[in-house]
């Protein structure tokens, strides 16, 4: 059975949490650990249902499922209007248009 009411508002900040943890390690240079920690709290969103916040989605690559913080594995850059986010693990390109105001 899902976790529903409050119990699920628990387990967001759990994941929230371990997701930050994870990204931190990987900052840190523990890659394995931070994997780890990462799966972990992609489990917990996908078993209680919580849709992740925009940018907590943006840590994970669209292709490879891998944690691939911005700065580490992962590089940005601007062109044409669009963010343009490329994995090096798995060379996936994700782009992101930009609104012209
Ligand atoms: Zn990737």
């Amino acid at each position: 059975m899902r976790p529903k009411g409050r119990a699920r508002g628990r387990l967001r900040g759990v994941a929230i949490d371990a997701l930050i943890d994870a990204a931190a390690l990987a900052h840190s240079g523990e890659e394995g650990l931070a994997a780890v920690k990462a799966s972990y709290a992609k489990r917990i969103f996908e078993k209680a249902n919580i849709k992740k916040p925009y940018e907590y989605r943006l840590i994970y690559c669209r292709k490879c499922k891998k944690i691939s913080p911005i700065g580490i594995s992962r590089r940005i850059r601007l062109r044409k209007g669009r963010i343009v986010f490329r994995c090096e693990i798995c060379d996936g390109v994700y782009r992101k248009m930009v609104s012209k105001s």
